[in-house]
């Protein structure tokens, strides 16, 4: 009896092992392909940091330079792209310019668009920060390339996303701007606010509210291209 109650419960113990391991490899392969595929998968995602180096952009009152403010809501825009699995190439991961040569604005474009080129994108987002005599004049706004239709779709869907999480009311324009016109890619430039108001200077300098500008612009990614 005793050996009998034993086998028994030996087997117990066996099948009770063996589900549990299917469990784990079950649960890990779900979680392994959740990790694997995210919505940006097979998709190519060009920042283009303005300014950076020699050139640093607007300045605002308090002296902080557009090209950091740039870099700082890049790196995150960056952060959560890659975290949903696009693959993101930045323009600059540094506090430098592509320029070469004697002419700076000519080659340091032209460095950005050669970046633009070899990485085929599925689409190109440019990030500055605006200047304006008018102090009281705020908020994001999105730029496209008076060509594309489609940069015009994007533009003003990101637009929408923009005004609604920031407080703002402005709207998406075409531009005459080379970096959203110098490849047959997707394009906008996002100008994220004004750093010629003190209170919009004041938030676009914390690390908050550059996350909070850069979820906008990944948002509105995200929903554009899936
Ligand atoms: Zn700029």
């Amino acid at each position: 009896m005793l050996k009998i109650f034993c086998s028994k419960k030996r087997a117990v113990a066996v099948w009770l092992v063996i589900a549990l391991i299917i469990t784990v490899c079950v649960s890990t392969a779900v979680v392994n392909s959740i990790t694997a595929v995210g919505t940006g998968n097979d998709k190519t995602i060009v920042i283009d940091v303005g300014h950076g180096g020699r050139d640093g952009g607007v300045v605002g009152s308090t002296g902080i330079k557009e090209a950091d403010v740039n870099l700082g809501i890049s790196k995150s825009l960056k952060h959560f792209l890659k975290e949903d699995g696009y693959n993101v190439i930045m323009t600059r991961e540094s506090d430098v310019d592509l320029a070469y040569g004697n002419e700076f604005k000519k080659t340091d474009m032209l460095a950005r668009k050669r970046i633009i080129d070899s990485a085929s994108p599925d689409l190109v987002v440019s990030i500055h920060q605006n200047s304006f005599p008018d102090k009281d004049v705020y908020g994001a706004q999105v730029f496209y390339a008076p060509s594309s239709d489609e940069g015009k779709r994007l533009a003003e869907s990101m637009q929408t996303v923009l005004n609604a999480n920031l407080s703002c009311s402005r709207m998406a324009k075409n531009g005459d701007y080379y970096i959203i016109q110098c490849s047959p890619h997707l394009s906008v430039l996002v100008e994220c606010g004004f750093l010629s108001n003190p209170r919009e200077e004041s938030l676009l300098v914390t690390a908050n509210y550059q996350r909070k500008v850069a979820y906008s612009i990944y948002s509105s990614i995200k929903s554009f291209l899936s």
